[in-house]
């Protein structure tokens, strides 16, 4: 009896929540696929709910935190990775946690991701331009870009983003967002951690949980990640990244393509064969940030 009760109870430990030990987590926070977020009114400054989901954003990315805390993860870094990446509430964080914030930066919503993290998670991503459904759906800038492909496969920000933790050997374990999103990112980077917090009708509407209810999700769906986060592969491309990238507008098009390494494949299209990940991410950082009446 003594022995059936040991190795009970030794089952129960070794199915529970085995804590990992001190695991570093890059965490990279948009807005668009935050709970309840359904149009522009939650996402700018100029929106009549955009304070509020300003606090979500900073929930949810707070939930993140606490979740893979008590699952064994001791040093983050956050990325404020939507519009003009000064959304997140900073004074209600952790003061052990770091935070990226504004543009532009070399490696975008990834800037600070290197070989030291074990993980990286995404909060609040949305579907990219070329995916006909959820919220929001759009890549880098909803203005500007029509189509962006890596090696011929069509890639939303996440897996954009994912690319380049992949350049660092550390993999994506877990997304939050609305049900398309979290599909696609899944769809081409591999198994991870999916956390829906709502479910789209269309570019401006859904059917969302509360935002109490989106927490609990992202705490659950964040201590599943790291307890099984050795199951998740680095996103790896075949050979260097190969970038294509379809703008609304012909000029720019016409313009990149005066450089020796930029190709025009059509109209609206051109074509980089990058060096590796960071070259990619530097060159679209470059394309989509530059002007050049910038000030200062
Ligand atoms: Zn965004």
């Amino acid at each position: 009896m003594r022995t059936l009760l040991f190795l009970l109870s030794f089952a129960t430990l070794a199915t529970s929540s085995v804590a990992q030990d001190g695991l570093k987590i890059y965490i990279s926070a948009d807005m668009e696929g935050l709970t309840g977020v359904v149009t522009g009114e939650q996402l700018g400054p100029s929106g009549f709910e955009y304070d509020r989901f300003r606090q979500i954003m900073t929930d949810e990315v707070n939930a993140t935190i606490e979740a893979a805390r008590e699952a064994g993860a001791t040093e983050f870094l956050v990325s404020d990775s939507h519009g003009n990446g000064q959304n997140l509430l900073i004074e209600q964080l952790p003061e052990d946690v770091m935070i990226v914030r504004s543009w532009p930066r070399e490696l975008g919503m990834m800037h600070g991701i290197d070989e030291s993290f074990d993980g990286v998670i995404f909060i609040g991503y949305h579907a990219s331009t070329s995916n006909s459904a959820g919220v929001r759906a759009h890549t880098k800038s909803s203005a500007n870009v029509t189509d962006l492909q890596l090696n011929g496969v069509h890639v939303s920000e996440g897996a954009w983003n994912a690319a380049i933790a992949g350049h660092f050997g550390v993999p994506v374990i877990m997304v939050s967002g609305g049900d398309a999103a979290v599909e696609e990112v899944m769809r081409v980077v591999g198994d991870m951690e999916g956390a829906v917090v709502k479910f789209n009708h269309g570019f401006h509407s859904a059917t969302t949980l509360t935002p109490a209810a989106g927490l609990k999700v992202i705490r659950k769906k964040t201590r599943a990640a790291i307890d099984r986060i050795d199951d998740f592969e680095p996103f790896v491309l075949d050979g260097p990244p190969v970038v294509r990238l379809s703008l609304k507008h012909y000029q720019p098009v016409e313009l990149l393509a005066y450089l020796r390494d930029v190709e025009r494949v059509d109209s609206h299209s051109i074509r980089y064969e990058a060096g590796d990940m960071i070259d990619a991410s530097m060159f679209i950082q470059f394309v989509l940030s530059y002007s050049v009446s910038i000030t200062p």
